[in-house]
């Protein structure tokens, strides 16, 4: 820690006073470090699909008005790229929400477990009817102190990745809700890919991503980990993951058990 006020070296109120005014300091500059960041490296990821736009304007400017191959080929591009940037500053949003920590209280809004996991997997089946989802679910159903939105949000981006990274025809996927040591689990399980063992242990920081090209063209910002572990660990829960390089991967979230009225 930075001494940015001396501090007398006794036990008394303005020793105290001086003590807290370094760390609150401490804390400032870090967060100020950590949001140049996070406004560099959105603005390294915004610049992408806008340099790939520029490019595709310029030769609509150029060709686009006799050749109507590189007219068709240059717009379907650039909407490609708009779509893209519309979801990547939806993400930044939210991840930015989930930061600065604009979530409603905990416990205020607590959910079912069972009850969300099989609303998500229904409708990842219907949308999704080629893959084959497994749900393996506890008994009777528990509650966490985590708004269903929320606990949604997380598991379409968890199943969203099981089947991205499932490069095969039909998808193998299992979600499992159980009470593990007086917590309540919830463990999405693919047979995809894997995580080669070097990556795993960044693929929850933002705008990481294993294969950037290939993520890229999956249509993965590197933000979906990155949010879910925010919005996760705002309402007490851990997130972690198990991954076999070519054999699979899962993902597992805890969350103590809900035990208000
Ligand atoms: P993205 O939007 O790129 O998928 P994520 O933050 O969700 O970003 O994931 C970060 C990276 O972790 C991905 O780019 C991918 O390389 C890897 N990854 C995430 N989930 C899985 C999975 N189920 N199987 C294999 N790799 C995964």
């Amino acid at each position: 820690m930075k001494e940015r006020v001396p501090v007398p070296d006794s036990k008394d109120e303005i020793a105290q006073l001086g003590i807290l005014f370094n760390e609150v300091m401490d804390d400032l500059e870090q967060s100020f470090v950590q949001q140049k960041q996070f406004i560099e490296d959105a603005s390294h990821e915004l610049r992408t699909p806008l340099t790939i736009i520029q490019g595709h304007l310029s030769m609509l400017n150029r060709w686009g008005k006799r050749d109507p191959e590189v007219l068709e080929k240059s717009l379907q591009a650039s909407l490609k790229e708009v779509e893209r940037l519309n979801a990547l500053v939806a993400e930044l949003l939210t991840l930015s929400r989930a930061e600065s920590e604009q979530l409603p209280a905990e416990g205020l809004e607590p959910s079912l477990v069972n009850e969300v996991a099989t609303l998500v997997s229904n409708h990842f089946q219907v949308l999704h009817p080629h893959i084959s989802l497994q749900q393996q679910l506890f008994p009777e159903d528990a509650r966490i102190a985590m708004p269903a939105r929320y606990l949604e949000q997380t598991l379409i981006i968890l199943l969203d990745n099981a089947i991205k990274y499932s490069p095969t025809e039909q998808p193998s996927i299992a979600v499992r809700t159980a009470k593990e040591d007086g917590m309540i689990a919830i463990h999405v399980e693919d047979r995809g890919m894997g995580i080669p063992a070097e990556d795993l242990p960044f693929v929850l920081n933002r705008f990481y991503r294993v294969d950037k090209a290939r993520s890229r063209k999956l249509g993965g910002n590197g933000l979906g980990l990155a949010i879910a572990k925010r919005l996760v660990e705002a309402y007490s829960g851990t997130i972690s993951l198990r991954s076999t390089e070519g054999a699979g991967t899962t993902v597992s979230l805890t969350f103590p058990a809900y035990t208000g009225i």
